[in-house]
């Protein structure tokens, strides 16, 4: 047997028959390149066969229903509803916003405290020097 009639049988192994089964594996005993093959085969076929294993399992898709069922169901809002408290909390920005200037304006710094600009003056060092002090020799 040569390598080409070999892969082929390889191809289709789980459908050999006994005489066919003993040609390939004599081969492959002989062939070094067809025996990796064989052997890389199974491997893959091992690999599929566990990934058949770990397919999900045939109560899969009634667990998940169940839990589906079993959390409450979000009731969804209608859309007016969620426009409304939208506009609420929008005025009621503008309306805290509004108190604040209001709440501002009541007190006048200026008017309530006469001294306020000669108290800045002191704590500002830049009004007391002169001028001449700021150019550099
Ligand atoms: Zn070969």
């Amino acid at each position: 047997m040569n390598c080409k009639k070999s892969s082929g049988l390889m191809l289709a192994y789980k459908y050999l028959n006994k005489d066919q089964l003993n040609e390939l594996h004599n081969h492959l005993r002989k062939c070094e390149t067809c025996s990796d093959i064989f052997k890389k085969m199974m491997q893959l076929e091992d690999f599929i066969e566990e990934q058949k294993k770990l397919n999900l399992s045939k109560d899969f898709s009634s667990r998940i229903m169940e839990q589906i069922s079993s959390n409450p169901i979000r009731t969804i809002q209608p859309a007016w509803q969620i426009q409304t408290k939208r506009l609420l909390a929008a005025a009621s920005i503008t309306a805290i916003i509004w108190m604040g200037y209001k709440a501002g304006s009541f007190y006048n710094a200026t008017t309530d405290s006469p001294n306020i600009e000669q108290e800045f003056a002191y704590i500002n060092d830049v009004a007391l020097e002169s001028i001449d002090s700021w150019i550099m020799e």
